[in-house]
């Protein structure tokens, strides 16, 4: 079978979470099948879509890698398709002409509303007789074109996740296809398109499984195969609400702003709604795509946990490789004017012995920024919390023993031709010992010298990581900082 599934965003808002999730199932399946992956951009709702969104579509998914073949469609440019096709229902009697002006159809709606009546349009328009029809055309009416749903049937169709579903078309109105001013709906867009795209999956969100018996009546009407229909669950936020702006980011691009790798929140998305048989977490791209099957997607909605999100993205972060973070990390640095073209070359051992020791601690990529300042960067940020806790003294003659061991240190560094882990660790030690001053309480005092925190990664690690000449120069504020 030839596998021809899409993903139909609305440029109505930014490519968000559950479209970004419904654009990577319809990716998975047309690369685990050899398919074809179409992007079509449903804009024809003209006011309320925009180009700045069609953007954000666009780079959003191919900041995540989810490539589409051919070129993107636009149901903008396909107004003439979709008239055509409802003059061919009419032409069939599958559809028929409504001169209901909006006036009338409001105050019938009014009406059944006060009678605590749902509306539904009442077909009046379905009965007219040849004459009332030409006579009204002859007068120029406006008319609207509606789709003549069969009484007294069975709607069927099968859902690949939901299953089997039934609608009695005494339940389904005789919805709209073309406007009265010739703007064509949803419905008739939606099926026009995906019979002439050749469509055979149609993959969405389960929020549009209350259209689904419309569009098989259409189908049915136009005399073409029904797709199959893949409906992915909903996704809630952490209150178990649907998720929305509410919930965060609205869209992908923000999460990369906020320092997410596309690979951990293509991973992170892939379990919304989908389970492999082993609960298996994090995949290789390879993995995901030979893994991938639609028989393992969820009936029940998804929750959205940006703390597992984030927990991933960290997974990714630590096992990348520095030279791997270094351009992103190099750009967030460049927006934050922390940025040495010494990095490029000479210093670029160094660059990447900073990536090294802070991406096991890391979790969005700005974490580099926040975390690496001291090491990026020579102006020191000393936190109040981090001096009040380990740099100020009652006792003046303690203060006066660490400025002395710090001195000592200082001169044994200096003079320190191996300046490696091994070797600082031992002088520390030592000189913490002669000074009689606990290995935590020194520790503390020199982290908060050469970081400013009272958090960092391994002491150790940050004195070889920043070096002997800044170490030194560091320590050797210590006597301006105390309190
Ligand atoms: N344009 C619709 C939406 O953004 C999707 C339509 C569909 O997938 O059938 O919700």
């Amino acid at each position: 079978m030839n596998i021809r599934v899409r993903f139909a965003p609305s440029p109505t808002g930014h490519l968000h979470i559950g479209g970004a999730r419904t654009a990577l199932f319809n990716w998975l399946l047309a690369r685990k099948e050899g398919g074809t992956f179409i992007l079509r951009i449903e804009d024809t709702d003209v006011k309320r879509s925009s180009p700045e969104m069609v953007e954000d579509i666009l780079e959003g998914l191919q900041w995540l890698g989810l490539d589409w073949d051919e070129e993107p469609y636009y149901q903008s440019q396909r107004f003439e398709i979709y008239r055509s096709i409802a003059g061919q229902l009419l032409e069939t009697e599958g559809a028929y002409r409504c001169f209901c002006s909006p006036e009338l159809l409001e105050s019938k709606k009014q009406k059944a509303r006060a009678a605590g009546l749902d509306w539904r349009y009442d077909r009046s328009c379905r009965e007219l007789s040849e004459e009332e029809i030409q006579e009204y055309l002859k007068a120029e009416e406006p008319f609207a074109v509606r789709f003549k749903v069969p009484h007294k049937q069975k709607v069927h169709f099968e859902d690949l996740v939901y299953g089997p579903i039934d609608v009695e078309t005494e339940n389904i109105e005789d919805f709209v296809l073309l406007r009265s001013d010739k703007t064509p709906t949803y419905h008739l867009c939606v099926v026009t398109d995906d019979t002439q795209m050749n469509i055979s999956h149609v993959v969405r969100g389960a929020d549009h499984l209350p259209n689904t018996s419309k569009h098989v009546l259409l189908y049915q009407a136009l005399d073409e195969p029904v797709p199959f229909y893949v409906h992915l669950p909903l996704i809630l936020g952490p209150d178990k609400k649907r998720l929305s702006k509410r919930h965060g980011a609205t869209s992908v691009l923000e999460y990369k702003k906020q320092g997410f790798l596309p690979a951990a929140l293509k991973n992170y998305l892939v379990r919304l709604g989908w389970s492999p048989s082993d609960d298996q977490e994090i995949f290789t791209e390879e993995d995901l795509i030979a893994g991938f099957d639609i028989g393992r997607i969820n009936k029940a909605n998804a929750l959205f946990d940006p703390q597992k999100l984030e927990w991933m993205n960290g997974q990714y972060i630590s096992t990348a490789t520095p030279e791997e973070l270094a351009p992103e990390v190099k750009s967030l640095l460049k927006e934050e004017k922390l940025w040495d073209e010494a990095w490029e070359d000479k210093g670029r051992d160094q660059f990447l012995g900073i990536l090294e020791l802070l991406k096991s601690r890391a979790k969005k990529l700005t974490d580099f920024v926040d975390m690496g300042r001291p090491f990026f960067s020579d102006e020191i940020e000393y936190e109040p919390k981090a001096i009040r806790k380990n740099l100020s003294f009652a006792d003046p003659a303690e203060a006066a023993n660490l400025v002395a061991a710090l001195e000592e240190l200082s001169g044994a560094y200096r003079k320190l031709e191996v300046f490696n882990l091994e070797n600082i660790e031992k002088i520390l030690r030592e000189v913490g010992e002669r000074h009689s001053l606990k290995g935590g309480k020194f520790m503390g005092a020199i982290r908060v010298a050469l970081t400013g925190k009272t958090a960092s990664p391994g002491l150790f690690d940050v004195i070889v990581t920043l070096g002997k000449d800044k170490t030194v120069e560091r320590l050797g504020k210590v006597p301006s900082l105390l309190q």
